[in-house]
C-alpha cells in the first residue's frame, strides 16, 4: 500500500472505532438511566407486597392502602415501558406515518379537556387560541402524543396561578404551533440538553410527577420525523415556549373555507 493508502486506511480504521466508543458509551448509559428509573418504583412494589404477606393481621384500610400505593408504582412502571417502546422504534425508524390532514384546533381542544383535571389540581389555566378550525397533515395519534406531552409538561413545571396557551400561526407552507407557559422556565445551561432522552434538570420535581424523563425526546422524534422541527426559548423564573410546525392540510370536502 502506497503511504497515502496506509494514511487513509488508518484514518478510516480510527473513525470506526470513534463511532463504535461512542455506540458503546450510549449502550451503557441507556441501560444504566433504564435501571435505574425503573429502581424505584419495582422496589416500592415489593416493599407494600412484602409488608402484606409478613402481616396478616393488617387492618383493611391500611391493607387497601399499601395495595393502591401498589397500584400506583405499576401504573408508573407500565407508562415508562410505553414510552420506552415508544423511543425504541422512533429510533430505530420503524414509526410508521399514517399521514392525514386533520383540524389541530379540534385535537388540542380534546387534549386539554383530558389535562384538566391535572391542571385544575395545579390551578393553571388552559387555553386555545384558535377561532375556528385550523388544518394540518400528520399523523393524528403522534401529533396527540406531542400535544399531550408538551400541555402536562406546560402544568408539571408551572407556578401556581399559572397560565398555558397553544396558539396557531399561519407560515407560508406550515403551521407553527406554540405551547407557552408562565412556569419555572428553563436555565440556559440546560436548554440545549433539553431533548435528549432522561435529561430533566429537577429530577425529584420530574418523577414526583411521574415524569419519566423521555418526553421531550419522543416529541423531537416524532416531530422530525414529519421532517418538520421543534423547538423551545424559554427564561429560568419567567416561563418557556415550546414551538413545532406542520405542513399545512386540506379542510375535508364540503366544509366551509
Ligand atoms: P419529564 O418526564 O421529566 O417531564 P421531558 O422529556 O418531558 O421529561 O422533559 C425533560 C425536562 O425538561 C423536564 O424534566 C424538565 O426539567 C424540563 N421541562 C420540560 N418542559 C418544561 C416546561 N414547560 N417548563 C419548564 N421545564 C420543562
Amino acid at each position: 500500500m502506497a503511504n497515502v493508502d496506509v494514511m487513509d486506511w488508518a484514518k478510516g480504521k480510527i473513525e470506526e472505532i470513534k463511532t463504535l466508543r461512542e455506540n458503546e458509551t450510549f449502550r451503557r448509559e441507556f441501560a444504566g438511566n433504564l435501571a435505574h428509573e425503573l429502581k424505584t418504583p419495582v422496589f416500592n412494589i415489593q416493599g407494600y407486597i412484602d409488608t402484606l404477606i409478613e402481616n396478616e393481621n393488617l387492618d383493611r384500610e391500611t391493607a387497601r392502602s399499601f395495595l393502591l400505593k401498589a397500584a400506583r408504582n405499576t401504573e408508573r412502571m407500565a407508562e415508562l415501558i410505553k414510552d420506552l417502546d415508544l423511543i425504541s422504534r422512533a429510533e430505530a425508524g420503524s414509526l410508521n406515518l399514517r399521514l392525514q390532514s386533520f383540524d389541530i384546533a379540534e385535537l388540542t381542544r380534546r387534549t386539554i379537556e383530558l389535562s384538566e383535571p391535572q391542571a385544575v389540581k395545579a390551578d393553571v389555566a388552559l387555553e386555545v387560541n384558535a377561532d375556528g378550525s385550523v388544518y394540518v397533515e400528520g399523523d393524528y395519534l403522534q401529533i396527540e402524543q406531542v400535544l399531550t406531552n408538551l400541555i402536562q409538561n406546560s402544568i408539571t413545571y408551572s407556578k401556581p396561578g399559572g397560565k398555558t396557551t397553544v396558539s396557531f400561526f399561519d407560515l407560508d407552507e406550515n403551521i407553527l404551533i406554540e405551547v407557552a407557559d408562565n412556569g419555572i422556565g428553563i436555565s440556559r445551561e440546560h436548554l440545549p440538553r433539553i431533548f435528549e432522552r432522561f435529561y430533566r434538570v429537577d429530577k425529584s420535581r420530574s418523577r414526583n410527577e411521574g415524569g419519566s424523563g423521555l418526553g421531550l425526546a419522543i416529541c423531537k422524534h416524532i416531530i422530525e420525523g414529519h421532517g418538520q422541527s421543534i423547538q423551545v426559548q424559554s427564561k429560568e423564573g419567567q416561563g418557556s415556549v415550546f414551538s413545532f410546525t406542520l405542513r399545512k392540510g386540506q379542510p375535508p370536502r364540503g366544509s366551509a373555507p
